[in-house]
């Protein structure tokens, strides 16, 4: 019988194991079987422009049945509940997968660090679902406020001031001329904070391409709050620890990731942000028939220091798994994961962006936008994403 190789998951880690794995065997070899809560592959390194109206919520989303047209994957539509390791199952909302051998690439939750209110007053954004609610929320606030014109309407707060921070507020920024004009309301009126508990915006970023970060998002109105840790948030109110009080309707909070539930409660060995602990051949600590890719897992850098989630870091997780499972399928050596950081790049908002490519490479503006743009494109040539 054929091997039953089951994958969790339809993001980065996941689409690229599905795509790779089936490139290089044959159906008689494996059964593949992909698994995502969705029916489309959702472009989250991008989620910050359709919430700030800046794409359309179908141009960061690409339907599975495109992606995986002509390859033997069989894709389930449905949400995972349970992984049960010792009977190699996986429960679903509307069934149950045996398996022998499991992908685990659910992603990363949302942490709230257990701040008072965080869970239950803000906005996330870490799906187009989430992506929409968070631009017809903005809207919304515009269009109530000739009929209720409290300051708060138009105070908007994004919490964190890391690459998914700086890349909403700066779009949102963008955006804000645009909403005025149309809802005749001064630009002076509107405040848009960046919050962040850390003393600097962009953490992991060299210090001058943050500083040049700072510089252009202030231009364009945000006002940051750095070393500003948010101690409670209620529904139209955010405390700092400063004791300040920032009144708005509005809360969207990026401040943290943690690993995937469903990886801790399976009983897999993870670091204290629940992120699974895995080889070098990206298998789960103890247990070699499950491989891990993505945000759920994490590997070490040459600091001894879990890389920060990216969806590159994913992408070459996948592609290694697939690789691996290729290998072991065929009674072949497996390979180690290598990571190869080829830098990072933030956007602004429009066409600006700041980063660093390769070791050295330093870049911002357009030039910046366009280095981001291609990465893109290359990640959809990649997964066959071009083609409509
Ligand atoms: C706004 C934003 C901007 C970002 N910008 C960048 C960037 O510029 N560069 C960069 O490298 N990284 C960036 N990141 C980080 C990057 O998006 C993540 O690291 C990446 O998405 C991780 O890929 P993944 O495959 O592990 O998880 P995901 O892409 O999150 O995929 C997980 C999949 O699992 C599915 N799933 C989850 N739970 C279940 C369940 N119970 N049942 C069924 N399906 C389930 C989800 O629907 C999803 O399809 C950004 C993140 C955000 C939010």
């Amino acid at each position: 019988m054929n091997k039953r190789v089951v994958i969790l998951g339809a993001g980065y880690a996941g689409v690229v194991t599905a795509l790779g794995l089936a490139k290089e065997t044959t159906v008689q070899e494996v059964e593949i079987t992909l698994v995502n809560k969705y029916d489309y592959h959702q472009l989250v390194t991008q989620l910050y422009e359709p919430a700030a109206a800046a794409k359309r919520d179908t141009e960061v989303r690409i339907p599975l049945a495109r992606l995986l047209s002509g390859k033997h994957v069989r894709f389930v539509r449905d949400v995972v509940t349970k992984i049960d390791l010792q009977a190699k199952t996986v429960m679903l909302q509307g069934g149950e997968l045996q398996y022998d051998y499991l992908v685990v690439a659910l992603g990363s939750e949302t942490e709230y660090f257990g701040i008072p209110g965080m869970k239950e007053h803000s906005m996330t954004l870490k799906s187009v679902d989430e992506a929409r609610l968070i631009r017809t929320h903005i809207e919304r606030c515009f269009a109530e406020y000739p009929y209720d014109p409290r300051p708060e309407y138009l105070t908007f707060v994004v919490g964190g001031a890391g690459l998914t921070g700086i890349e909403l507020v700066g779009e949102i920024a963008n955006w804000l001329p645009r909403l005025c004009e149309e809802s005749n309301i001064p630009r002076d009126q509107v405040k848009l904070y960046n919050v962040e508990a850390m003393t600097s915006i962009l953490p992991g970023f060299d210090d001058d391409l943050a500083a040049k970060a700072e510089e252009v998002l202030r231009a364009k109105g945000v006002i940051f709050k750095v070393g500003s840790p948010i101690v409670q948030v209620e529904p139209e109110a955010v405390h700092l620890k400063s004791g300040e009080i920032i009144r708005a309707k509005t809360i969207i909070w990026t401040g943290g990731v943690r690993g995937n539930q469903i990886v801790v409660d399976a009983g897999f060995e993870t670091e204290p942000r629940g992120r699974a602990k895995v080889n070098e051949y990206l298998q789960a600590a103890g247990h070699e028939d499950v491989y891990m890719a993505g945000d759920c897992c994490f590997v070490l850098n040459e600091q001894g220091r879990p890389y920060p989630p990216t969806a590159q870091l994913a992408i070459q997780m996948g592609t290694c798994v697939a690789r691996n499972l290729c290998a072991e399928l065929k009674g072949q050596a497996k390979t180690s994961f290598t990571p190869k950081i080829l830098g990072t790049v933030a956007s602004l908002g429009g066409r600006d962006a700041v980063g660093k490519v390769g070791k050295n490479y330093k870049t911002s503006g357009r030039v910046a936008y366009l280095i981001k743009d291609l990465s893109q494109i290359r990640y959809l040539a990649k997964i066959g994403g071009l083609m409509k």
